[in-house]
């Protein structure tokens, strides 16, 4: 008999395992085809026993046939079983909605017979591919790369390794020697990175250091046949590297040596929605169940990992070890950070132009001399609200409690949260008057007024819009590395990763907002937007002398473009760190965030603070705290009101016992709702 796991989310009450009956016992992590109802679905064999099943008597239900069993397919490995377990649990989802989340979702569509079939391809050609023996030449490591090399390699346990090190600091060199390592010593390397979309770079860069080795990307962009392919490629061991986004994690590896997480820091490693796991969490979780070291690169760590990477002596939890290269790559200065004071400006000059002149004439500067500029604005569209100075309406989402934003090229509102979008009204929706005005401004208005400003200028924009179909991002990112755009205006994409070798001046305009925001971690988030940011500018030893980072605030005392300044991610991780224990957050507190979606706001609420009642004694509440239910920030979406409720322990233990136990409360009593449409867990959140 099989215990299989298919794909039924926590709350459907399929979410154990189901019996089957089988010819004979297959192992663990062997892939199934079962009947569920009159469906064929995909399984997951987790448990496998001799034991006859008992004939079917009095209420009892028949145990059926398993369909067929994939077994061109090795079993996924031993190791992979244990990550799927691990977070299953901890994220508290059922081991069949993971599951079926994770694996590629062309299994489910093909059988056994179509798999074998597909196999057989890959074998022809692999038989065929000639591997080219061109050997790339290696840079000499600089002296901070050869200390972090040697401490990497005379390390004899496993170990997480937190590479610290600024943009430009050669970090990618560092991940690109481990895998050689390890691939010599005959095992496969996982590089993940946030956005592959943003970083074809890098896949270049490994195809060219390892010409005669496999290289795939397991990533959301891929077509369903891509990457059903590259993962059987990664499971049998075809593949030497696997470069993907957070849900690479998840990649079977028949021989698994090393894990890189770039950027580790990045909010899109978490999951937002479904099972929201952490892929940076799970790499560290995968190597220690794997027993193969794990390194997470960034240059503005997260504070979790700041903190975990801290020894104790130094008030850290010691977990991680922690390496530094503090210089960049040919001893090349740090851009020059300048501050623009606009509260000293004056009010007609703030008013008339986004930019401030001493900025402008910096532009003009860069123009001049044939050097490139990238202007961020972390807000897409034209302006983010439309307004009638009339009546005082203004253009909300009829269903969020959300501003439709102007979008000027194709004269649309849209509301970034639900959708919705609509051909912008000739007049006032409220009393017809015709003068209706866009207020603020997002990169589309951007543009605009810098062709206006800076008329002999190339003014190339890239945002979420821009990049919308297909190739386009590529396209544009290809003109600026070609230098056919002389300002770039974009919003974070522009930020991320980039190696464009012509920029000199990165400017960030009102970036502001996320200093006082309900969200704890944005100071957080803007430091390491602004680093990014100003990592861009000097790439090119040549140039970095004159490279600079400006930036207009309303704010310039505070202790955020301080350390930006001083170019100090440790004091601003020192101080960042002060406050979080004062306020009991994260590292020092753990979170979790309860959340209901229902028809009305109240019913919500009701329901959050009804199952938080409920909690009273169950095991782990003693040492787990539930704060009262809020509205989200943005509280409504496509007509459905969401509320959330905090969950805190000092204990992590505590907490996932807690929440273990509450699973079954919150089922039951969201079958007993009549007004709750969903509710979900969310642990560890980076945001709330
Ligand atoms: P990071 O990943 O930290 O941003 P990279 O590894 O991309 O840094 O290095 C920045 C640049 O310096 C790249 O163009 C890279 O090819 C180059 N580089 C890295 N290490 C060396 C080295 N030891 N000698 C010469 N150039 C190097
Ligand atoms: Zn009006
Ligand atoms: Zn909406």
């Amino acid at each position: 008999m099989l215990g299989v796991a298919v794909d039924a989310p926590q709350h459907s009450g399929l979410d154990r395992l189901l019996d089957y009956l089988a010819e004979r016992p297959r192992p663990r992590g062997s892939l199934v085809r079962v009947p569920l109802g009159r469906r064929e679905v995909l399984g997951l064999v987790w448990s496998s026993t001799e034991r006859e099943a008992e004939p079917a008597q009095g209420g009892a239900v028949a145990l059926r046939n398993v369909v067929e069993a994939f077994d061109a397919l090795p079993a996924l490995p031993p190791a992979w079983c244990d990550l799927l377990d691990f977070a299953a649990g901890y994220y508290q989802r059922s081991l069949g909605e993971l599951a079926l989340a994770v694996l590629p979702p062309e299994l489910r569509r093909i059988d056994a017979a179509g798999l074998a079939r597909r196999l057989a391809r890959i074998d022809k050609r692999l038989a065929k591919a000639q591997p080219a023996r061109d050997e790339p030449s290696l840079p000499t490591p600089s002296i901070e790369q050869a200390a972090v090399l040697a401490a990497l390699a005379a390390s004899e346990t496993p170990a997480t390794t937190l590479l610290h090190g600024g943009t430009g600091s050669g970090k990618t060199e560092i991940y690109l020697r481990e895998a050689a390592r390890a691939l010599d010593a005959g095992r496969q390397a996982l590089v993940l990175v946030p956005e592959i979309n943003l970083t074809p770079q890098l896949e270049a860069r490994f195809a060219e250091r390892f010409p005669d080795r496999r290289v795939v990307a397991l990533h959301s962009a891929l077509t369903p046949a891509q990457r059903l392919g590259h993962w059987l490629l990664a499971l049998r061991g075809d593949a030497d590297l696997v470069l993907g986004t957070r849900l690479a994690v998840f990649t079977p590896l028949a021989r698994c040596g090393l894990i890189v997480v770039d950027e580790e820091h990045d909010p899109s490693y978490k999951q937002q929605e479904g099972a929201r796991y952490s892929a940076r969490d799970l790499a560290v979780a995968r190597g220690r169940i794997e027993g193969v070291p794990v390194l997470l690169g960034s240059a503005t760590p997260s504070i979790e990992t700041w903190h975990n990477a801290l020894p104790a002596a130094q008030g850290g939890a010691g977990r991680y070890r922690r390496l530094a290269m503090p210089g960049r790559i040919g001893g090349a200065a740090w851009p020059r950070v300048r501050l623009i004071d606009m509260g000293r400006l004056p009010k007609a000059q703030t008013r008339a132009s986004p930019i401030a002149e001493p900025l402008r004439d910096a532009l003009r500067e860069r123009l001049a001399r044939g050097e490139q500029s990238l202007v961020l604005l972390n807000r897409r569209g034209y302006a983010p609200v439309l307004h009638c100075a009339d009546c005082g309406w203004k253009s909300a989402c009829p269903h969020c409690s959300a501003w439709r934003v102007f979008h000027r090229h194709d004269r649309t509102l849209r509301c970034h949260h639900c959708g919705l979008t609509q051909r912008v009204p000739r007049a006032c929706e409220q009393c017809g008057n015709a003068d209706i005005r866009p207020l603020g401004r997002g990169t589309e208005k951007l543009e605009e007024q810098l062709a206006g400003l800076l008329p002999e200028a190339r003014i190339g924009r890239i945002d979420a819009d821009t990049a919308k179909c297909a190739g386009a991002l590529a396209a544009d990112l290809a003109r600026v590395h070609a230098g056919e755009v002389d300002v770039l205006v974009g919003t974070q994409m522009i930020a991320k990763g980039h190696d464009f070798r012509r920029v000199t001046l990165v400017a960030a305009i009102d970036p502001d907002g996320a200093l006082f925001g309900s969200d704890f971690r944005g100071p957080e988030r803007l430091f390491a937007l602004l680093m990014q940011a100003a990592g861009r500018a000097g790439r090119d030893a040549q140039q970095a002398a004159g490279a600079e980072m400006w930036v207009q605030t309303w704010h310039p005392g505070h202790a955020l473009y301080g350390a930006l300044k001083a170019h100090d991610f440790e004091a601003f991780a020192t101080s960042l760190l002060t406050e979080r224990r004062g306020a009991g957050l994260p590292p020092y507190r753990h979170l979790a965030l309860l959340r209901a979606d229902a028809r009305t706001q109240e019913l919500a609420q009701a329901w959050l603070a009804a199952v938080a009642e409920a909690a009273g004694d169950l095991p782990g509440s003693e040492e787990v705290q539930c704060y009262p239910p809020v509205p989200l920030t943005v509280q409504r979406v496509a007509d459905v009101e969401r509320a959330q409720m905090l969950v805190e322990s000092a204990s992590r233990p505590a907490l996932q016992r807690f929440l273990a136990a509450w699973n079954p409360v919150l089922q039951t009593r969201r079958a007993e709702s009549r007004g709750v449409l969903r509710w979900a867990v969310d642990v560890d959140p980076v945001a709330i």
